[in-house]
């Protein structure tokens, strides 16, 4: 089996897996307890963790709040910052091609009375710039741009974009889970003021993740959403969850460590994956710039093939078409169909998402499934374009 989903969730590193293990045992103290070693031991090693996290960001560790994941890390940032910032006003401002975590905390405001722009990406997948200046009035409090898209890889012109959130005063919340551990992030040199990470995309563990807050220059004002016992400064109540915290520290230092090179090797994997397809097939359409995008990422249109057939037909190849599946239905990519795509292409497209355990021989092998699955498919007329 070839796992080439490493968008949806990542293995966790064995060495990650092992600084983690102490704090499942005999060091389970809760590090919120000041009375004891069990609890100082506890802290400490949240602590370490914190500093890890903090310096792969660029950031000071006090300006680091853990969460439970990315998606209450988005709610927090864009709930807690629009409710903060009432007394500027109301309006919100971010893309069609973001996370459900973020569109639909962006909703839900809309329901309360929100003012709210949902700027198209252009056809590459990148936002316009122009568009972004003239979406921003004066009585909006922030602005939420994700790093890279977690379906077609593109990285946004994130300096810019915070560029011009800084010029005009707005807040700029980054979605980072995708790019963190993977390209270099730096909340200073791209001014992002708050930033949603997640460890089970970077090879730590799951349930666990963080949202930057800047403290100074400017100072990022938020509104608590889970109340409790005042952890993690009053900005995120409830009890630590250590052991997921260490996890995530040690990904965040190996990920440091291991970056370049690991960005490397998978964007050559992914280079020759891309080849071996075209190589094989016609009709195979890359969907979103190349020019900037994840490493790891490829997300392929094969004219004619219902994507769900051939993942069906790829029984040992673990592959995404990249679509919200809730129930029993299966929505194609909101995110494809905001590129200008139509439902019928949106339903053709695949996403391959390489990883660090991935190897050379396992894309070799893959490629050659797809493409045999892909012929297989269209011999049978199995396109679901009906
Ligand atoms: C996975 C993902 C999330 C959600 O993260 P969880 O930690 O699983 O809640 C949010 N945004 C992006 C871009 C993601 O890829």
């Amino acid at each position: 089996m070839v796992y080439l989903d490493n968008h949806s969730t990542t293995p966790v590193d064995p060495r990650v897996l092992e600084a983690m293990l102490p704090y499942f045992g005999p060091r389970f103290g809760n590090a919120a307890s000041r009375g004891h070693r069990f609890g100082w031991e506890a802290e400490k090693a949240v602590e370490l963790a914190r500093r890890r996290i903090a310096e792969l960001a660029g950031a000071a560790p006090r300006e680091i709040v853990f969460t439970s994941g990315a998606t209450e890390s988005d709610n927090l940032a864009i709930k807690g910052a629009m409710e903060a910032g009432r007394r500027k006003g109301n309006h919100v401002v971010t893309m069609a091609t973001e996370h459900k975590a973020v569109l639909d905390s962006v909703k839900h405001l809309e329901r309360q009375g929100c003012q709210v722009a949902i700027l198209p990406p252009m056809a590459d997948g990148l936002l316009d710039l122009n568009a972004l200046r003239a979406a921003l009035r004066p009585e909006t409090v922030l602005v939420s741009v994700m790093y890279a898209n977690n379906e077609i890889g593109t990285v946004q012109p994130v300096a810019e974009i915070g560029a011009i959130c800084r010029e005009t005063g707005v807040l700029f919340h980054c979605d980072a889970v995708q790019a963190f551990g993977k390209l270099p992030v730096d909340v200073d040199r791209d001014r992002i003021d708050l930033m949603s990470l997640s460890a089970h995309k970077m090879y730590g563990p799951k349930g666990v993740g963080a949202l930057y807050v800047r403290k100074r220059n400017p100072r990022a004002l938020l509104v608590a959403q889970i109340d409790g016992g005042g952890h993690e400064s009053g900005m995120r109540s409830g009890t630590l969850n250590v052991p997921a915290i260490v996890g995530f520290g040690e990904a965040c230092r190996l990920c440091a460590r291991e970056m370049d090179a690991d960005g490397a090797r998978l964007a050559a994997l992914r280079d020759r994956l891309r080849a071996l397809l075209e190589a094989g097939l016609d009709g195979v359409t890359v969907n979103g710039t190349m020019q900037r995008r994840l490493p790891g990422n490829l997300n392929v249109t094969f004219e004619g093939v219902d994507a769900e057939s051939l993942l069906i037909a790829l029984p040992d190849v673990a592959l995404s078409t990249g679509a919200s599946c809730t129930s029993a239905t299966v929505e194609p990519s909101h995110v494809l169909q905001a590129l200008g795509m139509d439902r019928r292409q949106a339903q053709a497209s695949v996403r391959f998402g390489l990883g660090r355990f991935n190897t050379g021989e396992e894309v070799e092998q893959a490629a050659g499934q797809v493409v045999e699955a892909v012929r297989r498919i269209r011999k049978l007329g199995l396109t679901g374009w009906a």
